[in-house]
C-alpha cells in the first residue's frame, strides 16, 4: 500500500461533482432541523461511496462512517447543512429556488467539500482506523451540534479528535487561518425581571419603582466588564432591551431588561453571569424590590485544542504552503456550534479563504456565494487529516 501523499491536485478530479453537489444544495436551500432534502443526497451519496449511513441524529443529521484497517483510531470530521430565513439577492442560474431561504453562509459549500473527502477517502483508503463524516443540521442559532450530541454523536461514534471548518469571505483562496485556543466567543442572551410596588405617580412614597430600579440595574451592569473582567480577557454585556410601564402617571410595579453577552472563555462567560445576578439582586434589594435574572448560554466559546490547532495548521502548511497560513487571525465575535463538540472532543476549526472576487461580500449577506475553488482545497484538507491522523504504519 503507498503511503499517504493526498495533494490538493489529487482532489481536482473531483472538483466538478463537488460543484454540481454545491450548486444543487444552493439552489434548494432548507432550514433548521428542515434539511430533508439535503441529508438524502448526503446519504446517497455516502451510500454511493461505499460508506454506512446513519440517519435521524438530531433529527435531519446523517453521519458516515468509513474503516480501513484494523486500527483502534478514529477521527470525526464535520460540515453544517442548514440555510439562513432570508432572500438571496443573486440572480445566477443556482440561486435559491426556496422564496425566503437562502445559503447565505456557505454550508452548501461546507457539505460538498466534505462529500468530496468522502468519496476520495473512500476510493484511496490510504488509512488505518475509523472515519466518521458528520454532517450536522440547524448550525444558525438552533442548535444542531448540541441535539447531535444529545442524540449520542460521540457514543455512538466515537472520535479522538474532531476538525471542522467555515469559509471565510475576506480571506484569499488558497489561504487558511488556524488559531491555538480561543477563536470564536460564546453568546448568552439574558432577562432580568424586576418587581417593585406600583403606585400613583403622584405618591412616589408608597411605591417601590421598578423603573427606577431597572435604570439603576442596567447602570450597574457595567461596572461587570470593567472592574470584574480581567482587562486581558475580552467580554461585552449589552443591555439592550427595558420595558415598564404604560401610563404617564402609574410608577410601574414591574420592569423587565433584556440582552446579550459575549466572551471567548468558559470561565469568563460564568463570571458575568454569577455578577449579573449579584449586582441585579443586590441593587434591587437595596430599593426595596426583587430581581430574577434569566441567563441563556446559546453558544459556548469555540477554543481550539493547541496541540489539535498545531496539527490543523501542519497540514494546511503542507496543502498550500506555511506563508498561506495565518496563525494569528483575529478574534471573532460572532459564534459557531462546533464549539459544543469542541468542548467533548479535542479538535481543531479553521477558516477556509472564501477570496473576493466571487462571493465578494460577506457571510449572511444576500448577495453571498460559496466560491467553488475552496472546494478541492477543503476537501483535501479533510483528506490529508485523515490520512495523518489514522497514518498507516
Ligand atoms: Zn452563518
Ligand atoms: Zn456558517
Amino acid at each position: 500500500m503507498t503511503k499517504a501523499v493526498t495533494k490538493v491536485e489529487e482532489l481536482r478530479p473531483l472538483s466538478q461533482a463537488m460543484r454540481a453537489l454545491r450548486r444543487d444544495i444552493h439552489a434548494h436551500p432548507e432550514l433548521a432541523f428542515e434539511e430533508n432534502r439535503t441529508a438524502a443526497i448526503v446519504a446517497k451519496e455516502l451510500a454511493g461511496y461505499g460508506i454506512d449511513v446513519h440517519t435521524g441524529l438530531a433529527k435531519t443529521g446523517v453521519v458516515g462512517t468509513l474503516r480501513a484497517g484494523k486500527g483502534m483510531r478514529s477521527i470525526g470530521l464535520r460540515a453544517d447543512m442548514d440555510a439562513l430565513p432570508m432572500q438571496e439577492h443573486n440572480h445566477f442560474e443556482h440561486r435559491s429556488r426556496n422564496d425566503g431561504k437562502m445559503h447565505a453562509c456557505g454550508h452548501d459549500g461546507h457539505t460538498a467539500m466534505l462529500l468530496g473527502a468522502a468519496r476520495y477517502l473512500a476510493s484511496t483508503r490510504r488509512f488505518d482506523g475509523v472515519v466518521n463524516f458528520i454532517f450536522q443540521p440547524a448550525e444558525e442559532g438552533l442548535g444542531g451540534a448540541r441535539a447531535m450530541i444529545d442524540d449520542g454523536l460521540f457514543d455512538r461514534f466515537p472520535c479522538q479528535a474532531v476538525f471542522g471548518m467555515h469559509n471565510r469571505p475576506s480571506l484569499d483562496i488558497g489561504r487558511f487561518a488556524v488559531r491555538s485556543g480561543p477563536m470564536m466567543a460564546g453568546g448568552a442572551f439574558f432577562d432580568i425581571r424586576v418587581t417593585g410596588k406600583g403606585a400613583h405617580g403622584a405618591r412616589p412614597e408608597t411605591s417601590v419603582d421598578a423603573a427606577l430600579v431597572a435604570a439603576q440595574i442596567a447602570v450597574s451592569l457595567q461596572s461587570i466588564v470593567s472592574r470584574n473582567v480581567a482587562p486581558v480577557d475580552t467580554a461585552v454585556l449589552s443591555v439592550t432591551r427595558i420595558h415598564a410601564g404604560d401610563a404617564y402617571n402609574v410608577i410601574p410595579q414591574t420592569a423587565e431588561l433584556g440582552g446579550t453577552v459575549r466572551a471567548f472563555s468558559s470561565e469568563v462567560m460564568q463570571l458575568v453571569e454569577r455578577s449579573m445576578k449579584r449586582v441585579a439582586q443586590a441593587t434591587a434589594a437595596a430599593f426595596g424590590a426583587t430581581a430574577e435574572v434569566d441567563f441563556r448560554l446559546l453558544f459556548s466559546p469555540t477554543v481550539n485544542n493547541p496541540v489539535e490547532a498545531e496539527f490543523a495548521a501542519r497540514i494546511c502548511a503542507e496543502l498550500v504552503g506555511q506563508d498561506k497560513v495565518e496563525r494569528s487571525p483575529p478574534l471573532i465575535m460572532a459564534s459557531e456550534d462546533f464549539s459544543f463538540m469542541l468542548e467533548q472532543v479535542p479538535g481543531c476549526y479553521l477558516n477556509i479563504g472564501n477570496g473576493l472576487a466571487e462571493g465578494g461580500c460577506e457571510v449572511h449577506n444576500p448577495a453571498y456565494d460559496f466560491n467553488d475553488r475552496a472546494l478541492p482545497l477543503g476537501a483535501a484538507f479533510f483528506a490529508r487529516a485523515v490520512e495523518a491522523k489514522l497514518a498507516l504504519a
